[in-house]
Order: structure tokens, then C-alpha cells, then sequence
């Protein structure tokens, strides 16, 4: 394996509608067709009333609730932006939506819980799929 690039992901039944979705250029969360609760990860059924799930887009804003600070890598890729953010951002269509996500701009010391981000999908190398990834909407004080 070459770690220094990022691997393309590895869709099954569950997660194809996502890819898809970020490969077109959007963010898509699982949605129940019933209920209209947002699930993340995704499930074939909805976690509450049992019924089927679609995906639908959604606006790319939201908050930062947890990140860490990845010194060493833990996946291949991004070898160049070490050390960089994940952060679990909550996404504003549904409280407790939580989206595990590489912060662009993300910077040590700089970083803070409740600073809002925005959507900026990224191209991965090796093939057509792309990640969400997000970006501060205003820098840190
Ligand atoms: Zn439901």
C-alpha cells in the first residue's frame, strides 16, 4: 500500500448512496421516507419506525461538537498536512447528526467546539469518488 496516497472508498449497500452523492459534488445523508429522521451511518431502516431509507442532500453547514489532532497518520494520505483536524461536525438539519470529517483548514491551538464550518468536497486521487470535507466559516478569534 502507498501511504502517502488517500484510499478511494469501498462502497457496499449502505453507504452507495453517500458516494455517490460526494462523487456528484454533494452531501447526502440517509433519511428515513417515513418519519424524515436524518441517520448517520446509514441504515438500510430507519432506526425508529422501521421504514425504508433514501438518501437526500443536505446544506453543508454545521458546527464543530469534538475534533482531535491527527499527528501521526492513522489512514494514508494527507502525509503533507500533518498535523491536521478531524473534527465530528454536527450537521444543522437534525440535532446529534454527526459527520466524522477532515477540517481543511483545521489548525492546532486554533481550533474550538461550536465554530461553524461549511461543506467543501474534496477529490481523492486513483478514481472518481470524492470525501466531504469541511472548512471554517470564520477563523478562530
Ligand atoms: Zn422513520
Amino acid at each position: 500500500m502507498d501511504v502517502s496516497v488517500p484510499p478511494q472508498p469501498v462502497p457496499d449497500a449502505d453507504t452507495q448512496g453517500f458516494w455517490e452523492a460526494t462523487a456528484a459534488g454533494e452531501l447526502a445523508i440517509c433519511r428515513c421516507k417515513e418519519c424524515r429522521l436524518w441517520m448517520q451511518p446509514p441504515l438500510e431502516h430507519c432506526r425508529l419506525c422501521g421504514e425504508a431509507t433514501e438518501f437526500e442532500a443536505v446544506s453543508g453547514d454545521g458546527t464543530i461538537c469534538s475534533f482531535t489532532v491527527i499527528h501521526h497518520p492513522a489512514v494514508p494520505g494527507y502525509l503533507e498536512d500533518l498535523p491536521y483536524v478531524v473534527a465530528m461536525v454536527e450537521l444543522v438539519e437534525q440535532e446529534g447528526l454527526l459527520l466524522p470529517t477532515r477540517l481543511l483548514d483545521g489548525k492546532p491551538g486554533e481550533t474550538r467546539i461550536g465554530q461553524q464550518v461549511k461543506l467543501e468536497i474534496t477529490e481523492l486521487p486513483g478514481g472518481n469518488y470524492r470525501v466531504p470535507t469541511f472548512r471554517t466559516v470564520r477563523p478562530a478569534d
